[in-house]
């Protein structure tokens, strides 16, 4: 029949409209921005810079691989890496991001950059209130605007940020137990090479004492006495 959709989306917004006096569940609307609706854990808009511990300078995760700037499709992000290198969690020298911008202008919320990152070091953000009269300024995220705590992480996506803490506490136990059987090799080898050098000084000084090897004693010649 014709017109029938548009009846039944009458007769539905009607129903909500009378019933959200009964039932609350059938209010759809809130009074924003007062009152919010919560997102739901999986919404994301842009990206953020993960860092550990309470400097984001000194924990920040990303080690400036760049594997996230290429391939990200609207190419957005420009990384330069540092001269230097700083411990990473497990304790390795890494790089680190010199400077790490976002143009979240031109950002299509993909999510690759967090797909391809093998550091867990970037994550998908739920914050959507960014406008600015400030064009290109005010969308250009720099690593300070970027940079954000592992406990906001938690914060927003608990399951994700659960399980992202708990592969890098296997992977901390497993370069800690790695380094541990590492050092005890060492002390190993380092112990059987001060016995080994202790064996050979032994054996070179019972040579001398028992006089194998050890040059004859030179016997005085006979004199002989003309009566
Ligand atoms: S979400 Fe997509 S478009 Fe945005 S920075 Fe990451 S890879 Fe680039
Ligand atoms: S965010 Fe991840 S993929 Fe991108 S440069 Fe840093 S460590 Fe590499």
């Amino acid at each position: 029949m014709l017109g029938e959709g548009i009846i039944q989306g009458l007769l539905e917004t009607a129903r909500n409209f009378f019933g959200s006096y009964v039932e609350k569940d059938r209010l759809v609307t809130v009074q924003y921005p007062e009152q919010r609706h919560p997102l739901p854990e999986a919404s994301r808009n842009f990206p953020f810079l993960l860092y550990d511990g309470s400097e984001p300078e000194a924990g920040l995760r990303c080690v400036a691989c760049q594997i996230c700037e290429k391939e990200c499709p609207p190419r957005c992000i420009h990384i330069e890496k540092s001269k230097d290198k700083k411990p990473d969690f497990v304790g390795k020298q890494q790089f680190y991001p010199a400077v790490f911008n976002i143009d979240v202008s031109v950002c299509m919320s993909c999510q690759i950059c967090v797909e391809v990152c093998p550091f867990d070091a970037i994550r998908m953000d739920k914050v959507f209130e960014l406008s600015t009269s400030n064009r290109f300024g005010g969308l250009l995220w720099t690593k300070r605007e970027l940079a954000k705590s592992n406990e906001y992480y938690q914060k927003i996506h608990p399951t994700e940020a659960a399980e992202c803490d708990d592969r890098r506490e296997k992977e901390l136990a497993e370069a800690q137990a790695k380094a541990a059987a590492a050092a005890t090799a060492k002390a190993a080898q380092a112990a059987a090479a001060t016995a080994g050098a202790g064996t050979s000084a032994a054996s070179a000084n019972g040579a001398s004492g028992n006089g194998a090897g050890a040059k004859p004693a030179e016997v005085p010649a006979k004199t002989t006495v003309t009566p």
